[in-house]
């Protein structure tokens, strides 16, 4: 099925080739840089999309050559029977690469599932070591729980198992040497993430950002000379680098080194709006479509129109503006819960 309607490209020709496919808004944490207001506005059940109906979405996506999904939310692990949903989408043989991102409180239970559900690859965020310091980030004792996903996933048998670590200053930046460390230990390679002004991020602070500069700094005091991995890093998000010992990580610069120029993923919500940047203040309503019944071409129609007109340069736009805070107040995230990064997926 895939690639049978012309390879579509965007304004800047940039090719669409991968969905963030989030199944859920809710979350059983409560990240600082994420959620941290007292309460949020959740999409209506009756709203989600059922597995059908996303699996339709998805195949149309793959009429138009998209080969990359990536599971989110919110949490995914906390929609009902997710297996089942891998399962559907593992059987579409034009998507090349299956991935989940995940908080991993829920993994040890469902890693075995999921894996046998022909999942691809697992990434899961680890922002500390240290329960008290995740208790403070996320609002959860369950610091314990994620450890136990991450060796699930480890012991389970998923290849290429990543970990991503969002570096808060003054909060987790003393860590970074002992988190690469941990996942080096596992076989797992690790992507410190910088803090981003996203939709959601309330409290964002210019201050509050550790740079990739700063993090490649604080690792070369620690281990070593720090060499970038020769090559074209593509469309991904994180830049690749090696310790002196080989360890493999990335550093994901949103923020200071933003990649828009590369940017070939689009998002999904769990209710079927349909986004072209993290950042995008609209979005089209795709679940209207298929619930009309349209058919996967027109639905394909439909996104390809969307992505041809497609300008977003999110991050490079908010890399321009002066005195930055944060994107949205909380009032106008309660006006338009579209707008949260834990709605879109990161
Ligand atoms: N709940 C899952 C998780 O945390 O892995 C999946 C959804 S979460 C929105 C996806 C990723 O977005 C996580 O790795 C999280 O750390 C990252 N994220 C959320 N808010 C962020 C922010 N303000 N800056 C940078 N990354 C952020
Ligand atoms: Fe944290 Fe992910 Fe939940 Fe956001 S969606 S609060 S990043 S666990
Ligand atoms: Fe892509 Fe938007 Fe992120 Fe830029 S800010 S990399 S265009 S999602």
């Amino acid at each position: 099925m895939a690639g049978s309607l012309e390879r579509v490209r965007d304004h800047f020709g940039r090719p669409l080739d991968a969905v963030r496919l989030s199944v859920l808004d809710r979350c059983n944490l409560r990240c600082s840089y994420c959620m941290p207001e007292e309460s949020y506005v959740w999409l209506p059940r009756e709203d989600l999309l059922r597995f059908e109906e996303i699996t339709r979405l998805v195949d149309a996506f793959g009429l138009l050559g998209v080969g990359r999904v990536r599971i989110t939310g919110g949490e995914p692990l906390l929609r009902r029977d997710l297996p089942a949903l891998v399962r559907m989408l593992a059987g579409r043989p034009f998507l090349r690469d299956l991935a989940l991102t995940t908080n991993g409180l829920l993994l040890a239970d469902q890693a075995s599932a999921l894996l046998a559900a022909g999942l691809h690859r697992v990434t899961v965020s680890l922002d500390t070591l240290r329960p008290d310091v995740f208790r403070q980030l996320t609002g959860s004792a369950a610091h314990a729980d994620v450890i136990a996903g991450i060796d699930a996933a480890v012991r389970a048998g998923f290849a290429a198992l990543k970990l991503d670590a969002v570096v808060l200053r003054g909060r987790n930046d003393d860590e970074l040497a002992a988190l690469l460390a941990f996942a080096r230990d596992r076989g797992a390679e690790l992507r410190f993430i910088e803090y981003m002004d996203v939709g959601g991020a309330t409290g964002w602070s210019a201050a509050d950002v550790v740079s990739s500069q700063e993090i490649l700094a604080s690792l070369a005091r620690a281990f070593g000379p720090i060499e970038p991995v020769a090559g074209d890093r593509g469309s991904s998000t994180a830049a690749r680098f090696t310790l002196p010992d080989g360890t493999a990580f990335g550093v994901i610069a949103s923020t200071t080194e933003p990649f828009c120029g590369s940017c070939d993923r689009a998002r999904l919500t769990a209710d079927g709006m349909f986004y072209m940047c993290l950042y995008a203040r609209t979005g089209a309503d795709l679940r209207r479509f298929v619930r009309e019944g349209a058919s996967t071409e027109v639905l394909a129609a439909a996104i390809a129109t969307a992505w041809r007109g497609r300008t977003d340069r999110g991050a490079e736009d908010r890399l321009a503006v002066l005195d930055r805070g944060p994107l949205l107040p909380a009032s106008a995230l309660r006006r338009i819960p579209h707008l949260e990064m834990h709605k879109r997926g990161g």
